[in-house]
């Protein structure tokens, strides 16, 4: 399997080579040359190998599909690691509740941090740490958080040889429990810096350092973020897992319904849905920031400024643009680079959006990607906490009631309807408190996590200072 560009570069590379960079050098996203098809007699193959064997053997099964670079024997190990009751919880990994007619919720939401991000991260902190050890090499991986994927990477790349994690948040403004989920880490690779600012100073010192390519190459300097392929091909596993928990046989089809910030999340359902795997919709789901949803609305792409983009009661999908999308819309095209090159690069620097109303490709969004969407408000949220508990006795968190929001507006009678659970509602609290007068349940081993001993420093917003502690710390 090989690599490509999204903006057209004619080099292609391998897996193991694109795993620890971000952008390709011509700027696009990295995507496969083609997307392996799953035949009938492989998804039932793979019904029975979830099964008997469980999710870390369908994740080999999957990723083998996409990596030959990685012994068969080690990736299987590496799945088999990472993908643990210990660490998600539950032996099923990513459970189905049953909520209401044909309406399920997936349960993403086990792992460490309590946040589906850590589905990928996990196993990107295991892939990082054999890769970096096969190349005898170290990284350091820079970045900045609000929340969610800050704590994710740590709690992934804890312990593990070759990698230091400088993590940037803005001082005072996580909540206690976000604090305490990060601060409490003991681990000597895990630098926690709180910046006296907001999360765009933490932002602009990532991106001061890294532009100074010379202390980047030194000092090994990588990130996280969500456009990394690994990550997102550890996202299509749990595509597969819901539809096999969903379905008794392949010839019925399901809808996700997915909470969506920057299009990481329901990109890998659209790559299962090209894989071959029975989708009918999937149904992206926004907040107030609804960039994703004017354009399946509407066809325009249109980037928010930062005066636009608001702050929500579920802020882990409070996007100015979505940094996945570029994928899809590559693949809308007809894999066409040069023109998505001329969309991402040219239109949005210029004009800050582009306009595909007008071609015969939008259509196809909807009918040939099956690509529908929807938004809902902080009042909307509210009701949908409200409503879940009263008739469910089930509590979901913030991003999740985006999801099933629009999930209930676009279900089709008949085909099940998956909702992705991609928090719970304890990281929320606040909101819940709101909606229901009442904290949420807090998984046994956080319980009293604001008390622990705290890890940190805090540190003026000046990116001189994060370069002095990071050659401080690599010895140099
Ligand atoms: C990151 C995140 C999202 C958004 O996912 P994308 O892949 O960015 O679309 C939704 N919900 C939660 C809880 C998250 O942490």
């Amino acid at each position: 399997m090989k690599y490509l560009s999204t903006r057209g570069q004619p080099e292609r590379k391998r897996f193991c080579e694109i795993l620890l960079e971000g952008l390709a050098p011509d700027g696009g996203l990295y995507l496969p040359e083609s997307y392996p098809q799953v035949d009938d007699a492989t998804l039932a193959r793979w019904r029975d190998v979830y099964h008997r064997q469980g999710y870390a053997e369908l994740a080999f099964e999957i990723l083998s599909l996409y990596i030959d670079d990685i012994p068969v024997a080690d990736l299987r190990a590496l799945c088999v690691k990472t993908y643990t009751a210990e660490v998600f919880g539950t032996g099923e990994i990513v459970p189905l509740r049953h909520l209401q007619d044909d309406v399920w919720l997936e349960g993403l939401s086990n792992g460490p941090t309590l946040a589906f991000k850590d589905m990928a991260m996990q196993l990107l902190g295991n892939l990082f740490e054999y890769e970096l050890a096969r190349r005898s090499e170290q990284l350091n991986i820079l970045g900045a958080t609000s929340g969610d994927t800050g704590g994710a990477a740590e709690y992934a790349m804890r312990g593990k040889k070759g990698v230091r994690v400088f993590m940037t948040s803005p001082h005072g403004r996580m909540s206690p429990f976000q604090q305490a989920q990060m601060f409490s880490l003991q681990d000597a690779n895990i630098y926690n810096i709180a910046i006296e600012g907001v999360f765009d100073d933490c932002q602009d010192i990532v991106k001061a350092v890294s532009n100074d390519l010379e202390f980047k190459r030194k000092y090994k300097i990588g990130t996280v973020n969500s456009i990394n392929w690994a990550r997102l091909l550890a996202q299509v596993v749990y595509y597969f897992a819901g539809y096999i928990q969903a379905t008794e046989s392949n010839c019925q089809q399901v809808s996700f319904a997915v909470p969506s910030g920057n299009f990481g999340n329901v990109c890998a359902g659209h790559v299962a849905r090209m894989m071959g795997l029975p989708i009918a919709q999937l149904v992206v789901a926004t907040n107030e920031n609804d960039v994703l949803d004017e354009f399946f609305r509407t066809g325009v792409y249109r980037v928010r400024g930062t005066a636009d983009t608001f702050e929500t009661s579920s802020p882990s999908m409070d996007i100015s643009k979505a940094s996945n999308f570029e994928r899809f819309v590559f693949d809308l095209l007809g894999r066409d680079g040069a023109r998505t090159k001329a969309l991402f690069a040219d239109a949005l620097a210029r004009e800050g959006q582009f306009d595909l109303s007008a071609d015969p490709a939008f259509a196809q969004a909807r009918e040939r990607y099956g690509f529908v969407s929807g938004k809902s408000t902080h009042a909307d949220r509210l009701a949908t906490i409200r409503s879940t508990w009263q008739q469910h006795e089930v509590m979901i968190d913030t991003h999740t009631a985006d999801a099933l929001k629009v999930a209930l507006e676009r279900r089709v009678a008949g085909v099940p309807m998956v909702v992705l659970e991609t928090a719970l509602p304890v990281k929320f609290a606040e909101t819940i408190v709101e909606a229901l007068g009442r904290t949420p349940m807090r998984p046994v081993r956080f319980e009293g996590i604001e008390s622990l001993p705290k890890r940190v420093r805090v540190m003026p917003a000046d990116a001189a200072a994060v370069k002095a502690l990071i050659s401080a710390e690599c010895g140099a």
